[in-house]
C-alpha cells in the first residue's frame, strides 16, 4: 500500500511539474500579461509540489528544513494570489478589491514565516489555526475568480465556455482536495484517502491544461455544438443580410464565435474597418499593416502583450479585403485547422459581401427609376395641360375653322392626348406608391356603380368592334374603398382586355359577392399569356414581348399599380389565361359588410348590359 501511494504521490507531483513547465512555455511562446499571470500561479503550484515530494527523497533538516518550509508556503499562496491577478487580466477588479486581496496575503505571508518559523514551538493549536488561515486565504484568492470566470462563460461562444469551464472546474477541484484535507479527518489518512486525493488532484491536471492549451481535436469538438447554428448564420449572412454594413457586422460577430476568438474584424480592399468587435481599432490596423506582402492571410505572430491573430482574404470584386479574429486570454491558441476553418468562412464571407454590393447597387437603380418616374410625369404634365387646352378649343371650333383634313386629325389627336393624360397618370401614381405617399380615400361605395363608370371611362378607345358586356348582381356589393383608385383597376383591366384582343372581342365583365369577397373578372378572347410570362406581368414595366402585341402602346405599369392598389385595399389581382385563346383576370375585394347566411343562399338574379 505504502508503495501505491508514493506512487500516486509522485505522479500528481509530476503531473504539477509538467502543468508548471507547459504554462511557461505557453507564456514563452505567446507572452500575453493574462498568459503570463497564469504560467506563474501553476508554477508555483509545480514548486509546492515538487518541493512535497523532495522531502521524502532527501532528508533536511535544521535550516534548510526552514527555508524549504517558507519556499513552499510562498509558492503555495502565490499560486493562489496569480489566480486572482490573471482573473483581473480581463475580468478587471475593482481597486478596492485589489487592495483587499494585498492585505490578505500580506498578512497571510507574515502568519506563513510566523507558522514556520515561531509557532511550531507554540502548540498545536497555533500551528493548526496558522494552517487554516494559510488554506483559507488559497480558497479565497481562487474561489472568487472560479465563480466569476463560470458565470461569465455563460454567454461566450463555445470554445472559450468550455475552456474558461475547465480552468474553474480544476481549480474547483483541487480546493475540494484542500477542504477535504483539512476537514476529512482520519479518511484524508488513510491510505486509500490518500491514494483518491493524489488521484483526484492528478486528475485535475489535464483539465487544467486543457482551459490554457487545447488540443485542436478538443477544440473541433467544442466548435461541433455550434455548427448547426453556424450553417444557419451563414446562409442567413448570405441571403438576407440588407446591407454591406449589416453583413460585415454579422460576418464578423460569427467569426469571433465560430473560432473562440476574443474579437473579430472586416477590412474592405481600401483597407477601410468596416466591421470590428472585441478588439480595437488601432491593433487591426497593426495587424493589416503587418499583412502587405502576404495577402492570402495566415497566422500572425503574437506581437509582446498581444495575443496572436489570423486573418484570411476576402476576394472582392474591388480588390483583396481581409476577415480577421484575434487571441484573447481564453483564445492563446489558433492552430492550421482555425486557419482553414476561417479560410472556408471568408469565401462565404466575401460571396455575402458580393451578393450585397449587387443588391445595393441594383437598389440605387430602382430610386432612380422612381426618381426618373417623379421628374418625367411631373415635367409632362405641364405641356400636356396646355396641348389639352388647344384640342378642346380646335374641337369647340374656338380656333376658326379648320378645312376637311383638319376636322379628321382634331378626334385623333384629342384620343391620343387622352392616352397620354392617362400614361402620365399612371406614371405619378407609380411614383407616389414608391415614395409612400400615395394616399387612399376608402368610402362606403357600390362596387356595382364603380364598375359600370369603369367600363364606361373606357369606352372612348373602343372603336365600335368590340362588345363589352357587363353582368352584375341586382343587390348592392358594400366595399369601403377609394372609387378613384378601384375605378382605375378595372378601367386599365377593361382596356387592356381590348388592347390585347385583335380579332376583336367579346370582353365579359362579370362581378359576384360570395364568402365576403368581392370579384370583379375581366374575360378576353384576345391573344392570351403564356404561363412562363405570368410571373412578369404584375412587376413595374413588366410587359410581355410577343409578335403579335410588340407594335401595341403601353408603359408596363397598369397591372403593376392594379395589384399594388388592389393590395393596398386588402385585396388581389390574379390572372388565368390559356395563350391564343384569352385570359381572365379577376380583381378580389373584401366586402364591407358581411352579408347574411339568408342573403347569400338568396339566388343572385342578374342584369345584362351590353356595348357597341
Ligand atoms: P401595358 O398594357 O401598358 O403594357 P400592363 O401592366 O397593363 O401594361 O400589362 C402588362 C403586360 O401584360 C402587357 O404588356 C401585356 O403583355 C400583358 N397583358 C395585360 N393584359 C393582358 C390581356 N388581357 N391579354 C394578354 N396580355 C395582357
Amino acid at each position: 500500500m505504502i508503495l501505491a501511494e508514493r506512487l500516486a504521490q509522485d505522479l500528481t507531483a509530476l503531473g504539477f511539474v509538467a502543468l508548471g513547465a507547459a504554462t511557461a512555455w505557453q507564456w514563452y511562446r505567446f507572452r500575453g500579461q493574462a498568459q503570463g499571470r497564469l504560467a506563474i500561479s501553476l508554477v508555483s503550484l509545480a514548486v509546492v509540489a515538487a518541493l512535497g515530494r523532495a522531502q521524502d527523497f532527501v532528508s533536511v533538516s535544521g535550516v534548510t528544513a526552514v527555508l524549504i518550509g517558507i519556499v513552499t508556503i510562498f509558492a503555495f499562496e502565490a499560486s493562489g494570489y496569480y489566480v486572482l491577478l490573471f482573473r483581473d487580466a480581463f475580468l478587471p477588479l475593482t481597486s478596492r478589491a485589489r487592495q483587499a486581496a494585498r492585505i490578505v496575503l500580506a498578512v497571510t505571508l507574515v502568519v506563513g514565516l510566523a507558522d514556520i518559523t515561531l509557532l511550531s514551538r507554540a502548540g498545536q493549536l497555533a500551528t493548526t489555526a496558522a494552517a487554516f488561515e494559510l488554506i483559507a486565504a488559497w480558497v479565497v484568492f481562487v474561489g472568487e475568480p472560479i465563480v466569476r470566470f463560470w458565470l461569465a462563460s455563460r454567454n461566450l461562444p463555445s470554445v472559450q465556455k468550455a475552456r474558461m469551464r475547465a480552468l474553474s472546474f480544476g481549480f474547483a477541484g483541487l480546493i475540494a482536495i484542500l477542504v477535504f484535507d483539512v476537514f476529512g479527518g482520519t479518511a484524508v489518512q488513510s491510505p486509500a484517502g490518500i491514494i483518491a486525493t493524489q488521484l483526484v488532484a492528478l486528475a485535475m491536471v489535464p483539465v487544467i491544461y486543457v482551459s490554457f492549451a487545447p488540443p485542436a481535436i478538443l477544440r473541433g469538438v467544442w466548435r461541433m455544438r455550434e455548427a448547426a447554428e453556424l450553417r444557419a448564420a451563414i446562409l442567413d449572412l448570405l441571403m438576407f443580410s440588407p446591407t454591406r454594413q449589416d453583413l460585415a457586422d454579422k460576418a464578423a460577430g460569427w467569426a469571433k464565435r465560430l473560432l473562440g476568438a476574443q474579437g473579430a474584424f472586416v477590412v474592405d480592399s481600401e483597407g477601410t474597418i468596416v466591421a470590428v468587435t472585441g478588439v480595437d481599432a488601432a491593433e487591426v490596423a497593426e495587424i493589416i499593416a503587418a499583412r502587405k506582402g502576404a495577402p492570402e492571410g495566415g497566422i500572425e505572430a503574437p506581437r509582446p502583450g498581444r495575443g496572436a491573430a489570423i486573418v484570411s482574404a476576402l476576394h472582392l470584386t474591388e480588390g483583396i479585403g481581409f476577415l480577421g479574429v484575434t487571441a484573447g486570454p481564453f483564445t492563446p491558441i489558433f492552430g492550421s485547422d482555425e486557419v482553414n476553418q476561417l479560410q472556408g468562412y471568408a469565401s462565404s464571407v466575401a460571396a455575402g459581401l458580393e451578393r450585397v454590393r449587387v443588391t445595393e447597387r441594383l437598389a440605387v437603380i430602382e430610386r432612380n427609376k422612381t426618381q426618373f418616374l417623379n421628374l418625367a410625369s411631373h415635367e409632362l404634365r405641364g405641356p400636356l395641360t396646355v396641348v389639352r387646352g388647344y384640342v378642346s378649343m380646335l374641337e369647340g371650333g374656338l380656333l376658326g375653322d379648320l378645312n376637311e383634313r383638319g376636322r379628321k386629325a382634331v378626334p385623333v389627336i384629342s384620343a391620343k392626348v387622352l392616352e397620354m393624360n392617362a400614361l402620365i397618370e399612371q406614371m405619378l401614381e407609380a411614383a407616389r406608391l414608391e415614395d409612400g405617399a400615395l394616399m387612399l380615400r376608402p368610402e362606403a361605395n357600390d362596387l356595382r356603380d364603380i364598375v359600370n363608370a369603369a367600363v364606361d371611362s373606357a369606352r372612348p378607345v373602343l372603336d365600335g368592334q368590340y362588345k363589352i358586356r357587363v353582368k352584375c348582381p341586382d343587390r348592392p356589393i358594400h366595399v369601403r374603398v377609394d372609387a378613384e383608385r378601384v375605378k382605375t383597376i378595372v378601367s386599365n383591366l377593361v382596356s387592356n382586355a381590348i388592347k390585347y384582343s385583335p380579332e376583336g372581342g367579346p370582353v365579359e365583365v362579370d362581378v359576384i359577392n360570395r364568402g365576403g369577397i368581392a370579384r370583379v373578372s375581366v374575360k378576353d378572347h384576345g391573344v392570351g399569356i403564356a404561363k412562363e410570362d405570368l410571373p412578369i406581368l404584375f412587376t413595374r414595366f413588366g410587359r410581355v414581348s410577343t409578335p403579335q402585341t410588340d407594335h401595341l402602346p403601353g408603359t408596363g405599369l397598369g397591372l403593376y399599380l392594379g395589384r399594388q392598389l388592389a393590395r393596398l385595399h386588402g385585396g388581389e389581382i390574379t390572372v388565368d389565361s390559356d395563350p391564343g385563346r384569352g385570359s381572365t383576370f379577376t380583381l378580389h375585394l373584401p366586402v364591407s359588410t358581411v352579408p347574411s347566411a339568408a342573403s347569400r343562399r338568396e339566388r343572385s338574379s342578374t342584369s345584362v348590359r351590353s356595348s357597341a
